[in-house]
């Protein structure tokens, strides 16, 4: 008896390759009903909005890929804050952009290689046939793709993308599948995007170890947090008229893990940011709490907040419930955000800003001077208090260009009616040049570390019985030499304001 002929397997649709991918005018041409399943079959294939190979296709092609047993190289592109684009520009702008990027990779890939879109911002190219430095070469041409201007909503803007690469040695076809190449790619982007952005990484067995590190730091962090190993210290913050402490800025702490500058972008990616921040404002209130009961009414309590924070829905009314549930005034609690929160702020992040100070809590701006700018935004926002930045405080009294950065936010600062606090502190001839330029609050080593919540109320009383930093003579010590520095310094607190659009009459 013969066998059954095996039915022929029906053949695959044509993927779209990266010089011709499939359009809408291909796509309206197949108006045969007979070949309606095909047509049905390459809308699955491809990426509607870019025309590009989607997600699917580009595993199928992988998969074919490594069972041809030839060397590849895949290429991983995340853009750098799309998100912005999307929140600041709109949707239709966003759509835009990534229809611009798809047109442009097309472009520096070679005609054999695949390009895909697999969803959001993110796409991957398969090159075959590829050594280790021509994929290089490509990932490197793909990062420089984006940086002629793109047109978005009328106007030049300028999109950085970072681009991780894992190459696929003969060695490497025996063992690796398609999932572990697209998620080391993946671990590589997350390289790039960790070493400034706007870069390509390639991966490599650091790259495996560090990502290796990473996932355990998260599980530890996960682990830290469920058993309540958390805590938070207190640094003073104080008036250096008085040397009284006005304030602490609370800051976390992870016993036996890692230091905060460390877990909490972690904490940012994975979302762990969430329900670490609720049990710091927990904590923190409670403390205020406590304090107040035991007589120590006046304290201000900073609390440090992720912008992923404020953008979570609810955000405000825990803030509300929170105080009013430990009875505090709403005046004894200062919200901090780094600058980059409010680079460009949503309509949404400034609803919540203005709640919050609705509310009668202080809001501040940390870090202020170093990363993204939110200088322009600066009068649009609801804040009172700026902190200085501990990289210039480092340099004052020594170095002239530090002096007058700091002079030149507090003129800024003065002028518009805010608050400032000097961070990091360490020498007494910061604390003297700080007075001297007119800032009266200041936190740092040289009065004390951030320490346990049971230190805090003899620190404070101690200090209401200090001598004050010596204040210099009633001269204002400018950096010198005299008259170029102050015109520069002028000039630079002029541009600031310009940009900000503050006119100052008389210039
Ligand atoms: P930050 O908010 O700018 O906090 C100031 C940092 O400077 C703290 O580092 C503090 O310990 C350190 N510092 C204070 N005085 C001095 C000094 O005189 N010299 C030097 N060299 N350093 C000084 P820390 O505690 O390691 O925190 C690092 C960053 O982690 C914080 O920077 C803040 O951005 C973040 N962070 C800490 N706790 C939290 C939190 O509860 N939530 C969030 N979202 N971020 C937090
Ligand atoms: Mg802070
Ligand atoms: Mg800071």
């Amino acid at each position: 008896m013969s066998a059954a002929p095996v039915p022929k397997p029906p053949d695959r649709p044509p993927v779209p390759r990266a010089g011709g991918p499939l359009t809408q005018a291909v796509l309206d041409s197949i108006a045969d009903p007979t070949t309606r399943a095909v047509e049905l079959s390459l809308r699955a294939s491809i990426d509607d909005l870019t025309g590009l190979a989607n997600r699917t296709t580009f595993f199928a092609r992988l998969r074919d890929a490594l069972s041809r047993r030839t060397r590849l190289a895949v290429v991983f592109l995340d853009l750098d804050n799309f998100k912005l684009v999307n929140d600041t520009l709109g949707h239709n702008a966003g759509d835009d952009l990534l229809r611009q990027v798809a047109e442009r990779l097309r472009r520096v890939v070679r005609p054999e290689d695949l390009v895909a879109r697999l969803g959001g911002d993110e796409f991957a190219i398969l090159a075959g046939d590829i050594d280790d430095l021509a994929a290089e070469g490509l990932a490197r041409r793909i990062c420089d793709a984006l940086v002629p201007a793109f047109r978005l909503d009328g106007r030049e803007r300028h999109i950085t993308g970072s681009v991780g690469c894992r190459t696929c040695s003969a060695a490497d076809l025996e063992t690796v599948s398609e999932e572990t190449l697209l998620r080391d790619a993946d671990a590589a982007m997350y390289r790039a995007k960790d070493s400034g952005r706007n870069g390509v990484h390639v991966f490599s067995d650091e790259t495996r170890l560090a990502v290796l590190e990473r996932v355990e730091l998260e599980q530890g962090l996960r682990a830290a947090l469920a058993d309540q190993q958390l805590e938070v210290h207190y640094q003073p913050i104080v008036d250096l008229r008085s040397s009284r402490v006005t304030g602490v800025e609370a800051l976390l702490r992870w016993p036996g893990g890692r230091g905060p500058d460390e877990f909490i972008p972690v904490a940012e990616e994975t979302g762990l940011i969430v329900p670490i921040g609720r049990f710091v404002l927990e904590e923190v209130c409670a403390q205020l709490g406590r304090w107040g009961r035991a007589g120590l009414t006046e304290l201000v309590a900073t609390i440090n907040v992720s912008a992923y924070q404020l953008r979570e829905p609810g955000f405000v009314e825990a803030v509300a419930e929170v105080t009013a549930r430990h009875g505090l005034s709403p005046s004894t609690v200062c919200l901090e955000f780094t600058e980059s929160a409010f680079a460009a702020p949503d309509e949404r992040t400034l609803a919540s800003l203005h709640a919050l100070k609705d509310l009668g809590i202080y809001l501040a701006i940390d870090d202020f001077g170093v990363g993204t700018s939110a200088l322009s935004q600066l009068k649009r926002l609801p804040v009172e208090v700026l902190k200085v930045d501990r990289s210039f405080v480092d340099g004052l009294g020594s170095d002239p260009e530090d002096t007058a950065i700091v002079a030149s936010i507090l003129s800024l600062a003065h002028a518009m009616g805010l608050h400032v606090v000097a961070e990091g502190v360490e020498a007494p001839a910061q604390a003297e040049e700080l007075l001297a330029l007119g800032c009266s609050a200041a936190q740092g080593w040289l009065f004390a570390p951030a320490m346990p919540a049971d230190d805090v109320p003899g620190f404070v009383l101690a200090s209401r019985r200090r001598q004050p930093v010596r204040r210099p003579a009633a001269r204002r010590r400018e950096p010198a030499p005299a008259p170029e520095r102050e015109r520069a310094q002028s000039s630079l607190v002029l541009e600031l304001m310009s940009q900000i659009g503050i006119t100052v009459e008389g210039t």
